[in-house]
């Protein structure tokens, strides 16, 4: 194909003016540059015990955090890693952590043993701060290590009590730290367009932008504010509830209602009783209130906005879920790791031209650039043509941990991020979302990187090669599974492989269905052609 020079290219912006951003500002400081408007206002609601924190206390409590984890000896630069499901110690333990001008991996911790030390290693994590579910599958691995663990509930021989972190710590003693906007302090793992997963650095500079784009600026009534109340059930280990939920809700002075884990009447309940205004949600959780005869019973008229993310959510969901709660928007916003995360955002109460279609994932964020490119040639496209979607703007990632090479595929030269999804731009500047070209599955927004199961399947001495794709599913999205090769003379059977993968991976990575075959289909360079085999299960 051609080459076209950059003059050539169609980049969209958005169609509101560029805002100036304080990225200049460590993230503490710039989630709470406004705090003395909304000091004594609710911050952190604990959906599970009721208790409400305000914004004095959560700033003054993640300083204490910080000086304890100092007197544990994190430093500057160090990694501690938060294996938590949402808990305001998740948030005094992330904060700490940036205090320090320390980086804060996040994790899952319904994660096998495997799974944890993987990334704890990867990321070169020195302190784990963690709770009863995993503290059995972090002992010994920490202690190998030398890695401090602190806990959050139960009291652990050995182990570090968060309260007792809090208690003997007081908020004078922390040093003075010179953070640089480009430091890195979120390190959470994606398999970005291919591979296993790895560790994204997201820097001072790149969240703090990023929640600009989504809160800042002139047009308050777009955006979330200080009157909100912010549902935060998507776990905080994922940077779509990081970000959009928490890093925003405090920027903007909003409260947050942390709950620990997705409960329908639990959670229509605290709906009801702190009158949430903001429900971020991923597809699965759309439909089931949309389907939901018990979402009846519950007052959710103080919902001003549900937001949608981390997976495609198609126009019939869409319109059921509209039908159900109508006072309610609903908007789409697509993210990706990498992206720090938000490429784009459906803007509530927005009139034309930001009026939003179903199906749409809004408009691409201020302070941005978006290009869609021809998989094949690179060459830019125009309106309304689907190719690779790129995003260029100071949110993105720095680069993967460690991996120059996989950095140098996924930000070109010019500062373009590839994000492996396949979208157009309408005439509305709308985005749709139509494929993806690369290998990630999506399980109710989780990631499955299929090469992290077919590395598993190969090490199976009666598995010879294997490769592993999506697969629809109505109520998760998508479900990999496997082709497998038997090894000459094996009879391994398809529950055999189920369960060997299932002894070694997270609930929401197990192989779905098994399809023995004689041959993996590869391009001569060995890359699986996971379109064929795509192509082969939709028959
Ligand atoms: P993650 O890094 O886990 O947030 O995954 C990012 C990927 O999820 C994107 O590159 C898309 O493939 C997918 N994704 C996120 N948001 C949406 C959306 N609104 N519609 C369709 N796909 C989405």
């Amino acid at each position: 194909g051609s080459v076209q020079t950059p003059s050539e290219e169609t980049i969209f912006r958005s169609k509101l003016p560029d805002i100036a951003i304080s990225s200049h500002l460590p993230l503490h400081d710039y989630c709470f540059e406004h705090i003395a408007e909304f000091a004594d206002r609710p911050c952190l609601i604990d959906g599970a015990t009721g208790a409400i924190h305000t914004y004095a206390e959560v700033d003054r409590t993640s300083r204490r955090a910080a000086a304890g984890l100092r007197r544990l000896g994190v430093r500057q630069g160090d990694v501690i890693m938060n294996l938590l499901r949402n808990s305001p110690e998740f948030v005094y333990a992330f904060l700490g952590a940036s205090l320090l001008g320390a980086v804060a991996t996040t994790a899952n911790p319904f994660y096998t043993p495997a799974e944890i030390h993987k990334q704890a290693t990867a990321a070169g994590a020195r302190l784990i701060v963690t709770e009863a579910c995993a503290v059995e599958k972090v002992r010994e691995f920490a202690a190998e290590r030398g890695i401090t663990v602190v806990t959050i509930d139960v009291r652990s021989e050995g182990f570090v009590h968060f309260s007792d972190l809090l208690a003997d710590s007081d908020e004078s003693e922390l040093p003075e730290v010179e953070i640089h906007p480009d430091d890195v302090v979120a390190l959470p793992y994606s398999s970005g367009t291919t591979g296993l997963p790895k560790g994204v650095m997201l820097t001072h500079r790149s969240l703090a932008t990023s929640v600009a784009q989504q809160v800042d600026g002139e047009n308050p009534n777009l955006y979330f504010h200080k009157d909100d109340v912010i549902l935060c059930v998507l776990p905080l280990f994922h940077i779509y509830s990081l970000n959009s939920v928490l890093l925003c809700g405090l920027r903007v002075g909003a409260a947050i209602l942390i709950m620990k884990k997705f409960d329908m009447v639990a959670m229509m309940e605290l709906v009801q009783r702190f009158r949430v205004t903001i429900a971020p949600f991923v597809p699965p959780i759309v439909v089931e209130i949309a389907k939901s005869p018990l979402v009846d019973a519950y007052d959710l008229s103080s919902i001003r906005i549900v937001m949608s993310g981390a997976a495609p959510m198609g126009k019939d969901i869409q319109d059921a879920f509209r039908a159900k709660i109508p006072n309610a928007f609903l908007g789409q916003g697509y993210g990706m790791t990498e992206a720090g995360p938000v490429l784009s955002m459906c803007l509530a109460f927005a009139k034309e031209p930001f009026a939003v279609k179903s199906g749409s994932c809004g408009t691409v964020v201020r302070n941005a650039e978006l290009k869609i490119v021809d998989p094949d040639t690179g060459a830019s496209l125009g309106r309304n043509k689907p190719g690779e979607i790129c995003i260029r703007g100071e949110q993105i990632m720095k680069g993967y941990l460690n991996d120059p090479e996989a950095t140098k595929n996924t930000i070109d030269k010019e500062g373009w991020l590839h994000t492996g999804d396949i979208g157009f731009v309408d005439d509305d500047d709308e985005i749709f979302i139509v494929d993806r070209l690369k290998e990630i599955i999506k399980y109710k927004g989780f990631q499955v990187p299929p090469a992290e199961l077919e590395a598993l399947l190969i090490t199976h001495p009666s598995i010879a090669d294997a490769a592993v794709v999506p697969m629809k599913d109505e109520l998760a999205g998508e479900v990999p599974v496997a082709f497998v090769v038997r090894t000459k003379d094996s009879e391994i059977t398809e529950d055999e492989i189920k369960k060997y993968v299932s002894q070694q991976v997270i609930f929401y990575k197990r192989i779905g269905k098994v399809f023995f075959t004689d041959a993996i289909p590869k391009a001569p360079s060995g890359k699986i052609l996971r379109k064929d085999l795509r192509a082969k299960l939709a028959a």
